[in-house]
């Protein structure tokens, strides 16, 4: 069971007190899904990630901080638009308004990760084509970010199965089916090319669902000789 605590912070927009409840750290026990979601008890706790504050609707993981640049960003039409969307759960808005100033202010890694937990909470909410939209945005953030010559994590061909997983469950089987080959010619870690070669099936099976990281290790076989 994950414990609750208050923290009183100031918006660093408005200047309005907000007091938020967030969740005593927890960890997780068991297999990750394909896109990294954790395993239960953090992966309740992704409600609490990004706040927004109720006056001015600065979301952030910690609106009482300032980024420069930030008090514009809140102002933009499509971000007045994205924070009282009805196409999109509010956590989900919530996730996606930081996504925007992430994407705003430079750093499309950071925005794809925002854009991907906005994903997650359409999941929970059951709402399947917002999901495809935050995936579809996450994924093009991801590019984006490549172009920069930035990457979500370090290990070889990591990148690439998060956005086989990204555009395989936003149903663009064919875009994913041709990153997982590309991917997988270029040799990776056994753990991903277990995870790719799983990703092949899924998407030859036209399987948008969740899986885990635990399923592809179960389903590995050595290479034939
Ligand atoms: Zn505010």
């Amino acid at each position: 069971m994950t414990h609750l605590r208050h923290h009183n912070t100031t918006c660093a927009v408005c200047g309005e007190s907000c007091r938020f409840t967030i969740p005593e750290a927890a960890g997780s026990v068991g297999s990750r899904d394909l896109d990294t979601r954790p395993a239960e008890p953090l992966r309740s706790t992704i409600y609490a990630w990004v706040k927004r504050c109720p006056s001015c609707g600065y979301c952030a993981p910690d609106p009482g901080k300032a980024l420069e640049g930030v008090a514009d960003v809140v102002k933009l039409p499509r971000y007045r638009w994205q924070l009282d969307s009805r196409k999109f759960p509010k956590i989900a808005n919530t996730f996606l308004c930081w996504s925007i100033i992430q994407e705003d202010l430079g750093t499309p890694a950071q925005a794809a990760w925002a854009s991907l937990h906005a994903a997650w909470i359409c999941d929970d909410e059951g709402e399947d084509v917002a999901a495809r939209v935050c995936r579809t945005r996450a994924a093009d953030l991801l590019r984006r970010a490549w172009e920069k010559g930035e990457r979500l994590a370090s290990q070889p061909g990591t990148d690439e199965a998060l956005l086989a997983d990204l555009l395989r469950r936003a149903g663009r089987l064919r875009e994913a089916r041709a990153v997982v080959k590309k991917a997988l010619e270029q040799n990776p870690q056994p753990v991903i090319a277990d995870i790719l070669r799983l990703q092949a099936r899924l998407i030859a099976a036209s399987d948008r669902g969740v899986h885990t990281v635990a399923e592809a290790r179960r389903f590995s076989r050595p290479a034939p000789l």
